[in-house]
Formats: structure tokens, C-alpha cells, sequence
């Protein structure tokens, strides 16, 4: 029974993700999406297997890198939105997604990047599910790979923390205790467009997570929506962004090197 549910989860996300390469979707009100409801793009399994990570050192920025964020200020930072106000700046080397502050961005726009960034849910556990210390990493503003608290805490595979949200679950589960950090490192590659707009080349993209690959030269196959098939949107260079999802998430020593 539970091989037969694995099988259809995996024919399910096969055809979903199989739809999403095979359309150019024009925008959220194209009519495949209009009924759609965000549980019918949401996977519970296979399940993602637990990991506990070893120790590992934090790299500090190394000579060729950008600092983006080196725990004393946001000036290479701007709110999505372009209002007055920021995420707040804590003093101890850290910065905190402020709620009502919508998302914030990078002032400078990449291609091609390898970013470090390191993260920690709220050591106060509120909320189950996506409700738990959800914040992201949107590369290029387009693709979300996820922050979440999953620590003993059950969501959507493909929701859960280092998936591409909606598109494609994380190979191991392997965060830390809540107000513990976690270190992302995102290797990208940005797409490439034909003249109507489709990808020649899709964007990839390699996640290390607490020193575990968990997404492998993974390709995306559009914007990562909550509701509905992913958007195929031409884009250019673009900014790293982070979410604001309401949680007090933290980061710290993120930095980028252009590749
Ligand atoms: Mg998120």
C-alpha cells in the first residue's frame, strides 16, 4: 500500500513538474491555474530521511567574495517594496526578518553565483507546518529555496527546508534545533531565453545544506508560486532576495562570489 502511494506521489509530481516544462504559463490567471487550490501542488512523500549534520566550521567571506551582510549594517540591502523602514540589525553580528517589512533585496544584481548564507529559526517554537520559522532565499527574485523550521515539525516535501519550493523536495532533512544555525550553500546558474519568452537553458541549481547536498544540479522549471503550475517569466541579472513570512527568522554572514 505504501509503495503504491510512493509510486502515484512520484507519477503525480512527474506530471506536474512534466506540465510546467512542457506550457509557457503567461501569469496566475491562466486558466489551468484559475481552480486550482495550493494543497493540489503539495507532496507528502516520499518522506524526506532525517540527517544529523557534523560539525562545521562557518566560512567567513573569502578575498574574492561580495559581503552582502557582515552583521553591522543592510546597506547593500533594499525592501522589496521600496518603503521606508528595515529589517531590524540586532548588534550581535545578526539581522532579523522584521514582520510587515515585507522582503528585502540586494541592491546589485548577479547571474551566475555561489552564496553563503547561515540562518536560525526562532528559538521559541510557535506555529506547526509552514508556520514554523519560514522564511527564503528567492534566487535572482524568482526561486524560492525554502527556510523553514522542519526540525520534528511535518509539511509538504516539497515545502519542507532546502526544497525548491513546490517544484522539488530536498534530498535529506537536515536542520538544526530551533535558535541553532544552519548554513546554506547555493550554487546557481541562471537561465537562458528564447525570443518567445521559454527557456533555452533552465536555471539550476545546487544546494549544500549544514554540508549536505541536498539539492543536486536540481532544475527549476519556473517562478515557485503557492498556488499553482510554476510561470515561465524571461528575466536578467537579478537580485538575492529574503522572505518575510511573518517568523522572526535570523541570518548572518552572507556573502556571494560571481561565477
Ligand atoms: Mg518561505
Amino acid at each position: 500500500m505504501k509503495k503504491a502511494i510512493v509510486i502515484i506521489s512520484a507519477c503525480c509530481l512527474f506530471a506536474f513538474n512534466a506540465a510546467a516544462q512542457q506550457f509557457r504559463v503567461e501569469g496566475p490567471k491562466d486558466e489551468r491555474t484559475m481552480d486550482m487550490r495550493p494543497e493540489m501542488s503539495e507532496f507528502y512523500s516520499p518522506a524526506v530521511p532525517v540527517v544529523t549534520p557534523g560539525d562545521i566550521q562557518t566560512a567567513s567571506a573569502p578575498s574574492d567574495a561580495i559581503v552582502l551582510f557582515d552583521g553591522k549594517d543592510l546597506s547593500a540591502w533594499v525592501r522589496s517594496d521600496g518603503k521606508e523602514g528595515m529589517w531590524v540589525v540586532n548588534g550581535d553580528g545578526t539581522m532579523t526578518a522584521t514582520r510587515g517589512m515585507g522582503s528585502i533585496k540586494t541592491k546589485e544584481n548577479f547571474r551566475d553565483f555561489q552564496l553563503h548564507i547561515e540562518w536560525s529559526a526562532p528559538e521559541e517554537v510557535k506555529g506547526t507546518g509552514q508556520g514554523r520559522g519560514n522564511s527564503g532565499v528567492f534566487l535572482q527574485d524568482m526561486y524560492e529555496v525554502q527556510v523553514l523550521d522542519c526540525y520534528e515539525n511535518e509539511t509538504y516535501v516539497n515545502g519542507s527546508t532546502a526544497s525548491i519550493y513546490k517544484q522539488s523536495a530536498p534530498l535529506a532533512n537536515v536542520c538544526r534545533r530551533p535558535g541553532e544555525w544552519n548554513v546554506y550553500d547555493i550554487i546557481y546558474t541562471a537561465p537562458t531565453f528564447k525570443e518567445d519568452g521559454t527557456y533555452r537553458t533552465n536555471p539550476y541549481v545546487t544546494v549544500i545544506f549544514n554540508g549536505v547536498v541536498v539539492q543536486n544540479h536540481t532544475m527549476i522549471v519556473g517562478t515557485t508560486e503557492y498556488i499553482g503550475y510554476p510561470i515561465v517569466k524571461p528575466h536578467g541579472d537579478g537580485p538575492i532576495s529574503l522572505q518575510d513570512h511573518g517568523n522572526p527568522v535570523r541570518f548572518r554572514n552572507i556573502w556571494l562570489r560571481k561565477l
